[in-house]
C-alpha cells in the first residue's frame, strides 16, 4: 500500500544550509561538465562519430556535454529494441511497473540538488526554477505510479446476471517521446514515465538543447532496475530522426511537447497510414500559448502586478504558460503598468549560478535572435516601456521587455514569442477584456485578477483556456492539483498530471463471458 500522493516541497533558499547544499551541487556538476554521453538502445551504450555539444546558455563558451547523435539506422535499432522489450514489459503487473517509478522518484529525491544544478548549467534555469522542475519530475512519477495502480483496478460496469463482464486497459505499443527543452527534466520525465507505467515501451528523443539532463535521468532508470529496452535514449536532429520516428509504421503513438509548428507537422505526418501499419497512430501534443492576464478595476493591483511579472519573466518567459499579454481595464491601466514596470526594472538578469538572478538567458542563439526580432517588431507596434534589447554577459541574455498600448491584433499580441516580452493593452470593460483574451488561435492558460464575483463567474464560463487561474499567476501548474493542457492550437488538451492522463497511453478491452 502506498501513502497518498503529496507534492514535493520546494527548497527554501533563504536558509543558509540549503544555499550551501545547492552551491555544493553546482560545484559537483561543474566538475563533470564536458563529458561524453552515448545513445542507450536496448540497454547497450552506443557511441557515434557524429556528436553535438550541449552549451551553457549563460556562458556560451562552456560545454555542458558532448552527445552522440543517432541517424535513422540507429533510430530503427531503437524501435526494434522497444518492440522486443514490449513483449515482456506489457506483461509486468501494473503495480510492479508503478514501483519502478516510485524507486526512480526516491533516487531523484536523493539527488535533487544535483539534478537541479544540471538544469542551471544546461537550460539556464534560476535556482528556484530548477528546483521546481526537479520537484515536478518527482511529482509526475509519484502521481502516475499511483494513477496506474488505480487504473489497474477492475472498472465498474453495469452487471447482468448471466454474464461476467470485465473492462481493463492495455498498453498501446511502442511510442516516440519528443519532449521540450523548457522543462527538460519534469516534462521529459512525465512524458516518458506515463507512457511506460501503462505498459508501453518508448524511444526517447531528448530535446536537442538539453540532452544531458535526459542522459542523467537514464542513469536513474538504470539504477532503479528498469529492464533494458523499455526506454531507449536516442538524441538526434528533429528533422532527421524526429520524422523517421513519427512516420514509422511500428510506432503506435507519439507524445510531443513543443512548438505549434512542430506539433502540426507531427499531427499531419502521423495521420498518414504507412505500408505495414496496422493502427491509427495516437498523437498527444502540448503546443504553444499566447496567455493573457486580465486585471479589472476591483483587483488588488499590487498582487496583479506581481503575478504579471512572475508569469511573464520567470525562466525568461520560456514557458507555454507564460503571460505574454496583459489586458487591463482602462481606469487602472496606468497604475498597473507602472507597478509592473517598476518591479521589472528591479529584476536581476544574468548568469543563473548567482542565486539573486531572476531572469537568466534564453536557450540558444536561434531563440535569442527570434526574440530580439520580435522586440524590434514590438517597437513598431507599441510603446516600449522597459527593456527592449540584449542583456549583458557571455550568454543569450535579453532584458525583460514591456510594450504598452498594443493593438490586440498586433503580431506581438498574436504570435508566441517564447521570451521575456509582455504586451499591454487597454480594455473598455470586462466583456471587452474577455473578447481580447479569447482572440488568439491558442487557449492554454489565463489569469483574472478581480474581487468582483460577477466578473469571475463570467470568466469561468467565457475565458476559453485549458488552465484558468483567479488571483494568481498563470504559470506553475502543480501535478495532481492543476492538470495541465490547453485548447485549440495549444494542443490536444491532454491534461498532464491529471487523473485521466494515463488513459491516453492505453486502450480499453472488454471481455464478456456467458456463465
Ligand atoms: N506546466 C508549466 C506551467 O504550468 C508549463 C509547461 C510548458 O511550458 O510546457 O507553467
Amino acid at each position: 500500500m502506498v501513502v497518498d500522493f503529496k507534492n514535493e516541497p520546494y527548497t527554501d533558499f533563504s536558509k543558509e544550509e540549503n544555499r550551501r547544499a545547492f552551491e555544493e551541487a553546482l560545484r559537483k556538476v561543474e566538475a563533470e561538465l564536458g563529458r561524453e554521453y552515448d545513445l542507450i538502445i536496448g540497454g547497450e551504450r552506443i557511441k557515434t562519430d557524429r556528436k553535438a555539444q550541449s552549451i551553457n546558455p549563460s556562458n556560451i563558451d562552456q560545454v555542458v556535454g558532448i552527445v552522440s547523435q543517432a541517424d535513422t539506422a540507429l533510430a530503427e535499432k531503437a524501435i526494434q529494441a522497444a518492440l522486443k522489450a514490449f513483449e515482456t514489459w506489457r506483461r509486468v503487473p501494473p503495480e510492479a511497473r508503478a514501483r519502478y517509478l516510485f524507486k526512480a522518484a526516491a533516487i531523484l529525491r536523493r539527488r535533487k540538488h544535483e539534478f537541479s544544478a544540471w538544469m542551471v548549467y544546461e537550460a539556464g534555469k534560476s535556482w528556484a526554477e530548477a528546483d521546481a522542475d526537479t520537484a515536478e519530475a518527482i511529482d509526475f512519477m509519484e502521481y502516475y505510479g499511483r494513477q496506474m495502480i488505480k487504473l489497474a483496478e477492475r472498472q465498474p460496469l453495469v452487471r447482468i446476471p448471466t454474464e461476467d463482464n470485465e473492462m481493463y486497459y492495455i498498453p498501446l505499443g511502442v511510442g516516440a517521446i519528443i519532449p521540450p527543452w523548457n522543462f527538460p527534466l519534469a516534462i521529459m520525465v512525465g512524458m516518458t514515465t506515463s507512457a511506460i507505467v501503462t505498459g508501453n515501451t518508448v524511444v526517447l528523443k531528448p530535446a536537442s538543447t538539453t540532452p544531458v539532463i535526459a542522459a542523467k535521468f537514464m542513469e536513474i532508470l538504470e539504477e532503479a532496475g528498469l529492464p533494458a529496452g523499455v526506454v531507449n535514449y536516442v538524441p538526434g536532429s528533429g528533422g532527421e530522426i524526429g520524422d523517421y520516428l513519427v512516420d514509422h509504421p511500428k510506432i503506435r503513438f507519439i507524445s510531443f511537447t513543443g512548438s505549434k509548428e512542430v506539433g502540426l507537422r507531427i499531427y499531419e505526418r502521423a495521420a498518414k497510414r504507412q505500408p505495414g501499419q496496422l493502427w491509427l497512430k495516437r498523437v498527444i501534443a502540448e503546443m504553444g500559448g499566447k496567455d493573457a492576464i486580465i486585471v479589472d478595476s476591483s483587483a488588488d493591483l499590487e498582487l496583479a502586478a506581481q503575478g504579471i511579472v512572475v508569469s511573464a519573466f520567470g525562466f525568461s518567459g520560456q514557458k507555454c504558460s507564460a503571460c505574454s499579454r496583459a489586458i487591463v481595464l482602462e481606469d487602472v491601466y496606468d497604475q498597473v503598468l507602472e507597478l509592473v514596470a517598476e518591479k521589472t526594472k528591479a529584476l536581476k538578469v544574468g548568469d543563473v549560478r548567482n542565486p539573486d538572478v531572476f531572469t537568466g538567458p534564453v536557450i540558444d542563439e536561434k531563440a535569442y535572435n527570434k526574440i530580439l526580432s520580435y522586440i524590434e517588431i514590438g517597437k513598431s507596434e507599441g510603446r516600449l516601456v522597459v527593456g527592449g534589447g540584449k542583456g549583458e554577459g557571455n550568454g543569450y541574455f535579453i532584458q525583460p521587455t514591456i510594450f504598452a498600448d498594443v493593438d490586440p491584433r498586433a503580431r506581438i499580441m498574436q504570435e508566441e514569442i517564447f521570451g521575456p516580452v509582455v504586451a499591454f493593452t487597454k480594455a473598455k470593460d470586462f466583456d471587452h477584456a474577455l473578447e481580447i483574451a479569447n482572440n488568439t488561435e491558442y487557449g492554454l492558460t489565463g489569469s483574472v485578477y478581480s474581487r468582483n464575483r460577477f466578473n469571475l463567474e463570467k470568466a469561468r464560463e467565457e475565458f476559453h483556456v485549458g488552465n484558468l487561474y483567479f488571483n494568481r499567476k498563470c504559470t506553475g501548474a502543480l501535478v495532481g492539483v492543476h492538470p495541465f493542457g490547453g485548447f485549440n492550437m495549444s494542443g490536444t488538451d491532454s491534461k498532464a498530471g491529471g487523473p485521466d492522463y494515463l488513459l491516453l497511453f492505453t486502450q480499453a478491452k472488454v471481455v464478456s463471458e456467458v456463465l
